[in-house]
């Protein structure tokens, strides 16, 4: 860090959106960096860390909440994709990393390389299982609409749409004035 302050200084501020800059933990910490040594000892320094340090803390919550969405969606709700099972390991305490953490992440992936049951039970998808059956290359016809729809997903969404709803208005509008006009005519 101290090396970093002092090369940042010479060169002027490096872009913290390319290569290792972005990594959490050096953005934020970037006015203090900047810093005078004698400065970091004073108060203003002293705040100016602790104001670095909630930075940072603020920003791995930030990356933990995507990182979870990010595996969340592209493993537990993706429809119609083979994944392997997916654990939780609660890293919170770190007193209990061995018991927690690494003899479980053991016990999980021998259990996987050797094709065997395994005693923790992995994270089942809250998608229900008739959305990830749904068929992404079906043919529908919409009747109404005398249009093609490809896949039963964009069908369902298709049949919800205004542009749908609105046809259908019309058409039901027209069919009963033709029964009125019928029924006039009689
Ligand atoms: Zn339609």
């Amino acid at each position: 860090m101290k090396y970093m302050g002092r090369e940042m200084l010479k060169a002027g501020p490096p872009d913290y959106t390319k290569g290792v800059f972005q990594t959490l933990g050096l953005k934020e910490f970037h006015e203090y960096l900047m810093l005078p040594p004698e400065k970091k000892e004073q108060e203003e320094g002293k705040k100016l860390l602790e104001v670095s340090i909630d930075n940072m803390k603020m920003g791995t919550r930030r990356y933990a909440r995507r990182q979870n969405k990010m595996v969340k969606g592209r493993f537990l709700e993706h429809p119609n994709r083979e994944v392997p099972p997916i654990f939780t390991l609660d890293t919170t305490d770190l007193s209990k990393w061995d018991d927690e953490v690494k003899n479980k992440a053991i016990v999980i992936i021998e259990s996987f390389i050797n094709g065997s049951p395994c005693e923790y039970k992995s994270l089942t998808s809250s998608t229900p299982e008739d959305i990830k059956k749904l068929n992404r290359h079906s043919s529908n016809y919409c009747e109404i609409c005398e249009r093609l729809i490809i896949g039963d997903k964009e069908f369902a969404i298709h049949l919800n749409s205004n542009r749908h709803k609105k046809v259908l208005k019309i058409k039901n509008s027209l069919m009963v004035n033709t029964q009125k006009a019928k029924t006039v005519s009689e």
